[in-house]
């Protein structure tokens, strides 16, 4: 069945439909109209999977990725447009031109933690480029992956967009056939997998992954707003967010002042009861909730730890100096843990940071810009914020991505057009003029040779 997809897709792209940009922006309408017509439905099934609350999946996911439809359809004519740039003397006469071309038939893979979002965001940069798509959403939350499902079915023909459900396996399978481009949301596990897989068809690929994102908190930073601040970008969608902050590193004199701004901030967020707000997710399974218990065993809870094993539930949760070979510390946490640990000097900072790999995220909560810049111009990571957490996803203009251990590529607005094309070389030569001087036998006295690099 994948492979007659595959051949169907194939098919309609070597039709040259995709290439008319009124096709694209027509099927992009639609998909703009029926994300809209459903949006309620889209909250319904996302509160099914894992209680996402209807303000997150509004504002994170349907409008997001209507912002960036909106976004699409006003700049795609320029975008696709061929682009003249100036001709190299050596060539002279020529006019050379940058044209843009779909791959061909794109697979897009996508996690649970924003099943819509992450499904949806790229599908439009692929469309809009020209491509023909197979989306494979998360198994994790069938729900979303159902309405995405019928969302695509409603707004394209299969041949052009196409949905396959299923887990691991049918993730396998896909990856078996060869691909035009693939674009991978996940884990930097399975990262290696899919990059493994493409290899071998030389397949490009965009992969946006996860890692372990610092916060830094110096002694300079204004406390009650930066509490305020990592807490809603922690514990929003329960802590499972890519670009979320993994853990704090905090200057020791100001260490105590931000708990204390940190749980006042946590508790006006979601009450008292935290188990009975409607403003916070669960957990998105047990496998994970298990997992999450797992990492808090021997830690010092500072705050929170609250749990019900029926419902995945973890309260928004506070740990006093985890070690740095303890479960907490190992990888990604994911989830509504957040580890405050406390620092004295900008090496002790360094010391910590060059543990893991490239993360996608850094922020720092400083007034002190020479601080801010050091930060930013010492480390590698995919991006980030100073005095907030995870804004940096809301700027279309802004490409977001990892680097390292974190990803490769970027998209968003320009960055997924530009990504999901191939930008075609060419020079067009005149023919009135044909000097002699680059053909054989070579004439040109070496002297005038050496000198050539002024005319590239
Ligand atoms: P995951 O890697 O387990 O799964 C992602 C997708 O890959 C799913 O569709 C799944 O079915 C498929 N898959 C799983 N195992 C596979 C295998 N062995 N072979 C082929 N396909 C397989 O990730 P997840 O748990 O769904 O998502 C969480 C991870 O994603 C976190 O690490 C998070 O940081 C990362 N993430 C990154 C971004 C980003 O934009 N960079 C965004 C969201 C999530």
């Amino acid at each position: 069945m994948i492979k007659e997809i595959v051949e169907k897709q194939n098919n309609f792209f070597k039709t040259q439909q995709t290439k008319d940009i009124s096709f694209r922006k027509e099927t992009l309408k639609r998909l703009q109209q029926e994300i809209s017509k459903r949006e309620e439905a889209i909250c319904d099934a996302l509160f099914a999977d894992f209680k996402k609350p209807r303000f997150e999946t509004l504002a994170a996911e349907t409008q997001f990725v209507l912002a960036e439809l909106k976004y699409v359809l006003k700049k795609i004519d320029n975008w696709a447009s061929t682009k003249k740039v100036s001709s190299s003397w050596i060539n002279w006469p020529s006019s050379d031109y940058i044209y843009k071309e779909p791959y061909g038939t794109v697979l897009i893979i996508a996690p649970w933690n924003y099943p819509f979002q992450l499904a949806i965001a790229p599908l439009i940069g692929a469309v809009a480029a020209g491509n023909t798509v197979v989306v494979k959403p998360s198994e994790i939350t069938p729900n979303t992956a159902a309405i995405v499902t019928e969302i695509i079915k409603a707004v394209f023909k299969p041949h052009h967009v196409t949905v396959v459900e299923g887990g691991v396996e049918v993730s396998q399978q896909l990856l078996e056939e060869k691909w035009d481009y693939i674009f991978f949301t996940g884990s930097s596990h399975v990262g290696k997998i899919v990059y493994e897989s493409a290899a071998k068809h030389l397949t490009p690929v965009t992969l946006e992954l996860g890692g372990k994102n610092p916060c830094i908190v110096d002694d300079t930073a204004s406390i009650n707003l930066a509490a305020k601040r990592i807490v809603w970008g922690k514990f929003l969608n329960a802590g499972q967010t890519c670009i979320a902050s993994d853990y704090i590193l905090v200057h020791h004199t100001v260490k105590n002042k931000l708990i204390v701004a940190l749980q006042e901030s946590i508790t006006k967020s979601y009450g008292e009861n935290i188990e009975a707000s409607h403003d916070f997710s669960r957990t998105v399974n047990q496998k994970h909730y298990l997992r999450l218990k797992e990492m808090l065993k021997g830690e010092e809870i500072l705050f929170g730890g609250h749990r019900n094993d029926e419902d995945n539930y973890l309260s928004p949760t506070l740990v006093n100096e985890p070690k740095l070979d303890s479960k907490l510390m190992a990888g990604e946490i994911f989830g509504p843990i957040l580890p405050i640990i406390s620092y004295n000097t900008e090496e002790d900072i360094h010391n910590y940071i060059m543990n893991y790999g490239k993360p996608l995220a850094t922020y720092v909560f400083s007034n002190n810009k020479k601080f801010q810049n050091k930060i930013i111009n010492t480390y590698s990571f995919g991006g980030g914020a100073i005095n907030d957490t995870v804004i940096q996803i809301t700027n279309k203009r802004l490409p977001f991505g990892g680097v390292g251990q974190s990803g490769i590529g970027a998209y968003h607005g320009k960055t997924s057009f530009e990504i999901f094309s191939h930008h075609k070389a060419i020079v067009k030569k005149a023919n009135w003029f044909d000097p002699s001087l680059r053909y054989p036998p070579y004439t040109l006295p070496m002297k005038f040779v050496k000198k050539i690099k002024h005319l590239f």
